[in-house]
C-alpha cells in the first residue's frame, strides 16, 4: 500500500512552467534543426561535466538528469518526421533522430562514464535517486559495457547487423506488396463504395491488394470463399521466401548477443526489464491463457462452423480466413448490429469535446483551447488544449487527428515535451486518422484508447526525473491503462453524455447493449489465436530451428482453434517478430492487468471520484517511478491477478 508520502509524489502541480514555443507560421525547416542541434550539444556538455565535474553521487546524478533530458528534447524530432506537412521539414527530422541514435548508442558503449556510475556509492541518496542509478547502471550492462574488449568487439558487430537485418525484414514486408485478381462478380458482398474503388482493368479483371484497406473490406464481406481463400493465401506469402533467411539470421544475431551478455536466452535478456520477468513466465503466460480460453474458444467456433453450414451444408471445418466474414455474420445476423446506425452518434466534434468532458471529470482536469496562434502549431487543423489541475497548468496536449498526405498512418501518442518537475512542462501529442464527419464506433474507442496513453503522459510527467517521466514504465505495461480507458467508451451513461445523431437524440442505451454483446463474440478464439502469434513470438527466439514454417504450423495447431493454412509462410511478413522480437505476449498481457485495473471501478457509477483519484495519483501521477506491479498493487490495495480477465472472457 501508499503510505502518506508515496501518494504525495503523485500527481501533484509542480511550479508554473511555460509550453514549448513553437515556430507556428514562422521558419520551421530552421526551428526544427535548431532545436534538434541545440538539444544535443546541450546534452554532450552535460555528459562532459558527468565525466569530468563533481563526483558525488547527487550532483553527478542531476547532471546526468539534465543531460537525458536534452536527449528526449532532441528526440521529439521524430514527431516533426511523422507529422509535418512540409516534406523538407520531414527529412530533416529524419536525418536529426540518426543523429541523436548514434549519439545515445556511443553513450551506451562509454566506458568512462560507465566508470563514473559504477564508482558512485547510493548511501544518502533518496529512492528515486536511487532507482535512477540501478536503472543507469542496468542499461550500461545490457550494453555490454562491462565486458572485454573482444566481447564488446562482437557485441558491436552483433548490434550493427541486427539494424540492418531488422531494416531488411521491415522493407521485404513493406515493399512486397502483392494482389489477386479476379473477375468483378467475385466482389459480390462488398460494399458500394468499396466496389466503385475497384473497377475492372484492361483485362477485365478487378486487382485486390494485401494493403489492408483492400485486404480487411475483401476478408470481412467478400461472399465468394474461394476468392477470400486465393488472397488470404498471397497475403501469408508475403515476404516469402526472402524474409525466412533474414529472420533466421536475426534470431541468431540475437541468440548470440544475449549469450555473450551471460543471458540463457535471448527471452531471458528481454525480459529483464519488464513485469513479466523472464522467459520462461512467457511460456507460462501462454499456457495459462490458453487453457483458460480453450472452452470458450471451441463454444465461439462452434457458432462459426454452424453459420459456415448454412452456406456449405456439410462443411466439418472453419478456416483462419474464414473467422472475420463468418464473424461478421455472427455479429450481424444474431446480435442486430448495423454499424451504419451506430455512427450517426458519432459526429467528429462531438466526439471529440465528449472525451475531454468525460476524462476531465473522471480525473479532475481542466482542458482549456489554445488558439493556433498562440500553441504555434504545424497545421490548421490540430486542436491544442492546457491542462490544468486544481488551477495550476500542468501540461498542454495537440490533437491531431485526421489524414493527410505525408502524415503517419496510424494512431498512436508521440513525446513533444517529457515533463521535469521545475524545469519544463509535459506536452503530448495524438496523431490519428480519424473520419471528419460521422465516426466509427472503432475509431471512438481508439481515440480513447490513445487519450489513455496521453493523460498518462502528462500526469506522469511531474516528477523530478527525466527517465520515469511519462509512459515510462515497463513496456509490457503501457498498454494497461489506455486499454482500461476504453472501457469509458463502452458504457452506455458514459455515452450517453456525448453521442447524439442529428436529431439530437441520445445513443439508445439498447443499442449500447447489442454493441457490448456483439463485441463479447469470438473473444474466445481471440485469445486462443493470440496465444498461437505469442508462441511464435517466443519459441522461434527462445532456441534455434531450422524449419520455421513447420513450426510455425505446429505451435498454431498446438494453441490456435484454426487449422494452419496450407501453403502459408505467415512468420515472413510477422512485423512484430522484429519490433517486439518474443514479446508478443504483451498485447494479452496488458490485457489482463487493465482487466483487474478496471475491477476497482464501479460499473454503475463509472466517474466515482475517490477511485478515479486514486488511480490517477497512485497509477498514471507515477510514471515510471515504482515497478508497475508495485504501482497495481499501490491502487488495488494487493497484488495483481488474473480473476477479472478469467470474468471478462467467460462473460
Ligand atoms: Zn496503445
Amino acid at each position: 500500500m501508499a503510505d502518506d508520502t508515496e501518494t504525495r509524489t503523485g500527481s501533484i502541480p509542480s511550479s508554473p512552467l511555460e509550453p514549448l514555443e513553437l515556430p507556428g507560421s514562422g521558419d520551421w525547416l530552421t526551428w526544427v534543426a535548431e532545436h534538434g542541434e541545440g538539444q544535443l550539444a546541450e546534452a554532450a556538455r552535460e555528459v562532459a561535466l558527468v565525466k569530468s565535474g563533481p563526483t558525488d553521487a547527487d550532483t553527478v546524478l542531476a547532471t546526468w538528469n539534465r543531460a537525458e533530458t536534452a536527449i528526449a528534447n532532441a528526440e521529439a524530432a521524430h514527431l516533426w518526421a511523422e507529422v509535418h506537412p512540409d516534406a523538407a521539414v520531414r527529412d530533416r527530422a529524419d536525418e536529426l533522430s540518426q543523429q541523436v541514435q548514434k549519439f545515445v548508442t556511443e553513450l551506451g558503449q562509454d566506458r568512462d562514464l560507465f566508470a563514473v556510475f559504477d564508482g558512485l556509492s547510493a548511501d544518502g541518496l533518496d529512492d528515486g535517486a536511487v532507482r535512477v542509478l540501478e536503472h543507469t547502471l542496468r542499461d550500461f550492462r545490457r550494453a555490454g559495457v562491462d565486458r572485454d574488449d573482444a566481447t564488446r568487439d562482437r557485441l558491436r558487430e552483433l548490434s550493427e547487423q541486427g539494424v540492418k537485418l531488422s531494416q531488411d525484414f521491415g522493407r521485404n514486408i513493406r515493399d512486397d506488396v502483392r494482389s489477386i485478381r479476379v473477375a468483378p462478380e467475385r466482389l459480390a458482398g462488398l460494399p458500394d463504395d468499396y466496389r466503385a474503388a475497384h473497377p475492372a482493368g484492361d483485362d477485365g479483371l478487378v486487382a485486390i491488394t494485401t494493403d489492408y484497406p483492400d485486404l480487411v473490406p475483401f476478408m470481412t464481406f467478400a461472399s465468394d470463399g474461394e476468392a477470400r481463400h486465393e488472397l488470404a493465401l498471397t497475403q501469408n506469402n508475403v515476404a516469402w521466401p526472402a524474409n525466412d533467411q533474414v529472420l533466421q539470421d536475426l534470431l541468431a544475431v540475437r541468440r548470440e548477443t544475449a549469450s555473450l551478455l551471460g543471458y540463457d536466452s535471448w527471452p531471458d535478456l528481454d525480459t529483464e526489464v519488464k513485469m513479466i520477468g523472464t522467459g520462461q513466465a512467457i511460456a507460462d503466460f501462454i499456457e495459462r491463457i490458453s487453457s483458460a480460453s480453450a472452452e470458450r474458444a471451441a463454444q465461439d467456433k462452434g457458432v462459426l462452423l454452424a453459420r459456415k453450414q448454412v452456406d456449405q451444408p456439410g462443411a466439418d471445418e472453419v478456416e483462419v480466413f474464414e473467422f472475420r466474414h463468418y464473424g461478421e455474420l455472427v455479429r450481424r445476423e444474431q446480435y442486430d448490429v448495423d454499424g451504419q446506425v451506430v455512427r450517426t452518434y458519432f459526429p467528429f466534434e462531438q466526439v471529440r469535446q465528449g472525451l475531454l468532458d468525460v476524462t476531465g471529470r473522471l480525473f479532475g482536469l481542466e482542458w482549456t483551447p489554445v488558439g493556433r496562434d498562440e500553441a504555434g502549431t504545424w497545421h490548421d487543423e490540430v486542436a491544442s488544449y492546457d491542462v490544468g489541475l486544481d488551477g495550476v497548468r500542468i501540461g498542454r496536449i495537440h490533437l491531431d487527428l485526421h489524414p493527410r498526405e505525408g502524415k503517419f498512418k496510424h494512431a498512436a501518442q508521440f513525446d513533444l515535451v517529457k515533463g521535469v518537475a521545475g524545469h519544463q512542462l509535459p506536452e503530448g501529442v495524438l496523431v490519428c486518422n480519424f473520419n471528419r464527419g460521422l465516426m466509427e464506433h472503432d475509431e471512438v474507442v481508439t481515440l480513447f484508447h490513445e487519450f489513455g496513453h496521453l493523460v498518462h503522459h502528462v500526469l506522469g510527467g511531474q516528477g523530478e526525473w527525466l527517465r520515469f517521466s511519462g509512459v515510462a514504465t515497463e513496456w509490457d505495461f503501457v498498454e494497461a491503462p489506455s486499454q482500461m480507458l476504453e472501457e469509458w467508451a463502452w458504457d452506455a451513461d458514459v455515452l450517453a453524455t456525448f453521442a447524439r445523431n442529428a436529431a439530437g437524440e441520445t445513443i439508445p442505451v439498447d443499442l449500447v447493449a447489442a454493441m457490448r454483446r456483439a463485441d463479447q463474440f469470438g473473444k474466445g478464439i481471440y485469445a486462443a489465436h493470440q496465444m498461437s502469434y505469442a508462441a511464435r513470438s517466443y519459441y522461434f527466439h527462445a532456441g534455434p530451428n531450422d524449419d520455421l514454417t513447420a513450426f510455425g504450423d505446429e505451435l498454431q495447431r498446438r494453441y490456435s482453434v484454426f487449422p494452419p493454412l496450407e501453403g502459408a509462410h505467415m512468420h515472413c511478413a510477422f512485423g512484430h517478430l522484429d519490433g517486439y522480437s518474443s514479446g508478443y505476449y504483451t498485447y494479452m498481457w496488458s490485457l489482463v492487468i487493465a482487466k483487474d485495473l478496471f475491477s476497482a471501478f464501479d460499473v454503475d457509477d463509472m466517474f466515482a471520484a475517490d477511485v478515479a483519484g486514486r488511480y490517477r495519483d497512485r497509477v498514471l501521477g507515477m510514471g515510471g517511478r515504482k515497478d508497475a506491479a508495485d504501482l497495481v498493487a499501490d491502487f488495488l490495495g494487493r497484488p495483481y491477478s488474473f480473476d477479472s480477465w478469467t470474468a471478462w472472457l467467460a462473460e
